[in-house]
């Protein structure tokens, strides 16, 4: 069946096809469902007048009322503009227009009375509205205007293309008239009545032109609901496919490996360890193959977890491996573990971009005759001459740092698709991971193990410096060790290093030796300076590390107490926590200490006062992902949100989505094949939505 919705923009009277292709170019409308599915972003109370006099330049969309004093052209050229000023008693605006002048000069008489909406703004010290809409304070509204006005999102093109916003509504307009009884439901009734959802024709019109706040609000949330059950529908349905077509290797045994480690590790499991130990138990044990996500901070222990999960793959006659993102973390994995190991008879290997040739050849050979128990490296393990022998395990450090390609090149490892563990101590949103990973599933170490003190966050301005270097002094007088951080952004590299550069020098001017031992450590370097600065600190030889971010990911030196982040407000929320997390590793109190410049913005600044009040991962990434928006959470950026929320806003409608997700279970729980007529309209729907969707049931 033909739908109507399909239809070319350019078919839509009002529309034609130069401004389709704008509105394709600029918003990616191509059809008549992805116009009436661009919904006004804000709405203006059109009942509420402001006077002139109380702009202050802080106001977004406003509807003026006034008479016209002055109409008059300016400028040369290009600058050539026309300026009304209007004028309502209080005060007077101008409303400045660069195009379409003729046009607007005829149509503005001095003297008249007009309604005017716009975004008032300051130039030359006086407002002025640019482009504004103007219209006769005497004309019937037309029929579709209600109390409120939408804002659509506009840009500069679209306005210069005749697209304003009164435009776009009149489009909006058309297109329900026309066309409003077409449109389709596209939930069940029950389902409806379940959730107290309005009909989709309803909210379609009510979203674009309200009649009231009650209608606006229903509006809202049936397109939310729907928006995101469709979303979670999609992605838990891959999952049910692959988990139902592909069977996963079954570790039924807990051996002499898991036994001997586990009674060798020098610490008690927190509960949150041996809860998500036996989460990854149950999969092992279930015949499906795992794909699960590991979410927990810093410091929270992910590598007992790691090692012991793959233990049981030993343990079960297959091979594991424990990818890291940088060698410096591969390195530690693999000593840190290979201590552990030891009299356990099993064998373990590292293989790193560094790892000499004849070295290579032999662990090549080790993982191909299955003599090598469990792999450690980097991307490396990546290589197609790199093959196991029976590869059961795999388990991804950091997994924002792999691309989704490398981790798709994982699969074709082993002749049995492996289970895959994804750690990552960059904590999530729960939203944001159920919509990224909505076909993964999600286990979370919530508790850090006993004994730690909390890190003081402390903030400094650069004025502050010398008391800051004093601090510095006391505690390595007292025998601890420090950081000092350096921003490495990769449009400034060359600024970023030079202020490394100056920073070095800056400490071994206010740190002399041989009283003081600085090292040093940046991704300019080569591998051997880098590991000499390295161990020069994790021996204790060094007092203060001074570096760029790589640390972020590696590192653990537990008498280390001070961090020091230089240019903290150039930082994000997410990677200063995670800087952070550096330290507090040990006995001793520890503290992160944020220098900036004087002046912050003000976002810089909600951001410092964020992280010096909670060192809690999951309340940061939270509201890192309101302020900056979930496209821009780190590890997020490479992965992409699957599909594009018109509507939702992953960092408020959390009860919603979680609503839509156990909604979708549900459904797929009673039929996972959406083939009883009862499904038939998701069904229709998911092939419908499909297009739009990326595929990621291949990816970790
Ligand atoms: P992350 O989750 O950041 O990878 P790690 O696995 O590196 O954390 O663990 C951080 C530190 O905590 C390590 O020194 C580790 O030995 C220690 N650790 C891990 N689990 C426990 C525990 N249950 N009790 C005490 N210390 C632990
Ligand atoms: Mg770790």
């Amino acid at each position: 069946m033909t739908d109507v919705f399909d239809s070319d923009i350019k078919y839509l009277p009002g529309v034609g096809p130069a401004r389709a292709k704008l509105l394709e170019s600029e918003l990616n409308v191509s059809t008549f469902r992805d116009l009436l599915y661009i919904f006004p972003f804000r709405y203006v109370d059109r009942s509420k007048f402001y006077r002139i006099s109380e702009i202050d330049g802080t106001l977004q969309y406003i509807q003026l009322r006034g008479k016209i004093t002055d109409v008059a052209v300016a400028g040369q050229s290009r600058g050539r503009r026309l300026v009304a000023t209007l004028e309502d008693g209080t005060g007077s605006i101008d409303l400045v227009f660069f195009q379409g002048l003729k046009w607007i000069a005829a149509k503005l008489k001095v003297g008249q009375e007009y309604v005017v909406f716009g975004k008032p703004s300051v130039f030359n010290e006086r407002f002025n509205m640019v482009h504004p809409e103007v219209d006769l304070a005497t004309d019937n509204n037309p029929e579709y205007e209600t109390y409120v006005r939408g804002v659509y999102p506009g840009t500069e093109k679209l306005r210069n293309g005749g697209i304003s916003n009164k435009v776009f509504a009149k489009l909006e307009y058309t297109l329900l008239k026309s066309h409003g009884m077409q449109i389709r439901e596209t939930l069940p009734p029950g389902l409806m009545a379940d959730k107290n959802l309005c009909p989709l024709r309803e909210a379609l019109v009510f979203i674009h032109f309200p009649l009231d706040n009650a209608k606006l609000a229903a509006a809202q949330y049936r397109l939310k609901f729907e928006e995101l059950f469709y979303l979670q529908l999609s992605l838990l349905r891959q999952k049910f496919v692959r988990t139902r077509a592909s069977s996963g290797i079954v570790f039924p045994k807990v051996g002499p490996h898991f036994n001997y480690v586990y009674g060798k590790l020098p610490f008690e499991l927190t509960d949150a360890q041996k809860r998500v130990i036996k989460e990854i138990r149950a999969d092992f044990l279930s015949g499906r193959q795992m794909n699960r996500l590991l979410q927990g901070d810093v410091g929270s222990g992910k590598t007992a977890v790691a090692l012991l999960t793959a233990l049981l793959a030993v343990d079960n006659g297959y091979q594991a491996c424990i990818m890291a993102p940088t060698e410096v973390l591969a390195n530690q994995h693999y000593n840190g573990i290979a201590k552990l190991l030891e009299g356990s008879g099993v064998t373990c290997a590292l293989l790193t971009g560094n790892t000499k040739a004849g070295e290579r050849e032999t662990i090549h050979a080790g993982l191909e005759d299955g003599s090598i128990d469990i792999m450690f490296g980097t991307h490396a393990l990546l290589e197609d001459n790199v093959v196991f022998k029976n590869l059961g395990y795999a388990v991804i450090d950091e997994q924002h740092r792999f691309g989704v390609e490398q981790r798709a090149r994982l699969w074709v490892k082993g002749k049995e698709l492996p289970h895959v563990l994804v750690m990552t101590a960059t904590p999530i949103p729960r939203t944001l991971a159920m919509t990224l990973y909505g076909d993964l599933d999600v286990s979370v170490l919530d508790k850090l193990p006993p004994g730690r003190i909390p890190v003081q966050t402390l903030h400094f301005p650069e004025s502050r410096r010398e008391a800051v270097y004093a601090f510095m002094k006391k505690q390595i007088k007292a025998g601890r060790q420090v950081f000092v951080v350096y921003p490495l952004i990769e449009e400034s590299e060359k600024m970023d290093y030079k202020n490394l550069e100056d920073g070095y020098e800056m400490i071994k001017e206010n740190f002399p030796s041989p009283e003081y031992v600085t090292a040093v450590v940046h991704g300019k370097q080569k591998p051997a300076d880098k590991d000499f600065g390295m161990q020069a600190f994790e021996s204790g030889r060094a007092d203060i590390l001074v570096a760029t971010s790589v640390i972020e990911v590696g590192v653990d030196v537990p008498n280390a107490t001070v961090m020091v982040i230089e240019s903290a407000e150039r930082f994000g929320l997410s990677q200063l926590h995670q800087l952070r997390g550096r330290v507090g590793r040990g006995a001793q109190q520890s503290y992160c200490i944020l220098m900036t410049g004087y002046k912050l913005s003000r976002e810089s600044k909600r951001r410092i006062e964020m992280i010096c009040s909670t060192n809690d991962g999951f309340e940061i990434a939270e509201a890192d992902m309101r302020m900056r928006g979930p496209g821009d959470i780190a590890g997020t950026q490479q992965s992409g949100l699957a599909v594009e929320l018109h509507i939702s806003d992953l960092a408020k409608d959390s009860p919603i989505l979680e609503d839509a997700r156990r909604t979708a279970t549900l459904v797929l729980e009673s039929d996972p094949a959406l083939e009883k007529p009862a499904s038939s309209l998701y069904a229709r729907e998911l092939r419908r939505i499909r297009k739009d969707i990326t595929d990621y049931s291949q990816i970790s």
